[in-house]
């Protein structure tokens, strides 16, 4: 989705010029590939991907003629930095039932004013895409496509911050360093499917290193950035804290949403104790999250704890 607004660009920007001095350039950058990883609901996520090395895409609807073009180099410069090729098979019978991405310009009367542009991601485990479908008002879709374009190749949020991904950005045309971090990390020899929070963080964090210039610095707050969100994340776990305010100034955190976050949060704490993801192995702290998580209703906790009290 994108929505249009200029107010907190300026600022944002200036933090992330390289060489501008800025104390808490990392904090500033992190804060903005953390919250890729929550649905605004309050939900934190897993990290969803292609696997194949070619994305087929079909582009159909309203003037597509003259928008294939566009679209097509949006996606092939968010699949370049991701290391995937882009195969354009608008021409081919059925492909807009078939294309790994199915691109529909929409009249302008379609779809809403707040919503012009939309990107719906189809997996069945949440860990490789099948199939995505995006729709794009006519009159939308090019400012629409770099961004609807990050999401076509997984990265689902909404941050803050210097990237296609905000809602507050003017600069709707290429790529910024932090949309090529998110591309590099979740595209990265070190991910795979399905990974939780935790441990995609570390692998933002580096992607984060790589492009600031001072790395000693930068390195120093990763380490302190890291141990803070994990402490934050155990409150919010525990109910005794909120959600991240990052995730919080979305204005889009439902109860429902923040009850489910805690439960998911509980589970990705317990994966971390147990793989020494961020934190140091622990299998005592790793039951205890995961019972936590069961006895807030998840199943995947549940079925995890049964079945190592089988193998014990
Ligand atoms: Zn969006």
């Amino acid at each position: 989705m994108f929505r249009t607004g200029a107010a907190a660009l300026l600022a944002a920007a200036a933090a992330f010029i390289p060489g501008f001095a800025h104390a808490d350039a990392f904090e500033t950058g992190m804060n903005t590939l953390w919250e890729v990883l929550w649905h605004q609901s309050g939900i934190p996520t897993r990290l969803v991907h292609w696997e194949q090395p070619q994305l087929k895409v079909s582009i159909n609807g309203v003037n597509a003629a003259a928008h294939r073009q566009h679209t097509l180099q949006a996606l092939r410069d968010v699949a370049a930095e991701a290391g995937l090729q882009v195969a354009d098979v608008s021409d081919q019978p059925d492909a807009a039932q078939t294309a790994d991405v199915r691109i529909q310009i929409t009249p302008d009367s379609t779809l809403s004013d707040n919503e012009p542009c939309v990107t719906q991601l189809h997996f069945q485990h949440e860990t490789r895409l099948d199939w995505v479908e995006m729709q794009m008002r006519d009159g939308d879709a090019r400012r629409c496509a770099y961004h609807e374009a990050m999401h076509v190749m997984g990265v689902r949020g909404h941050p803050e911050g210097p990237t296609v991904l905000s809602y507050f950005t003017n600069q709707t045309e290429g790529l910024q360093p932090l949309d090529k971090a998110m591309l590099h990390a979740w595209y990265s020899p070190a991910t795979h499917g399905g990974m939780t929070p935790f441990e995609v963080l570390p692998i933002l964090a580096s992607e984060l290193v790589a492009i600031l210039p001072d790395k000693q610095q930068a390195a120093l707050s990763r380490d302190r950035y890291l141990q803070r969100t994990v402490a934050e994340m155990q409150a919010f776990a525990e109910g005794s804290a909120d959600v991240p305010m990052i995730v919080k100034r979305s204005g889009k955190c439902t109860d429902q949403g923040v009850r489910f976050g805690r439960m998911e949060m509980s589970y990705f704490l317990g994966v971390a104790y147990q793989k020494g993801a961020v934190v140091p192995q622990d299998a005592v702290q790793a039951t205890r999250w995961m019972q936590r998580a069961a006895s807030l209703g998840s199943r995947t906790a549940q079925t995890r704890l049964s079945a190592g009290r089988a193998a014990s």
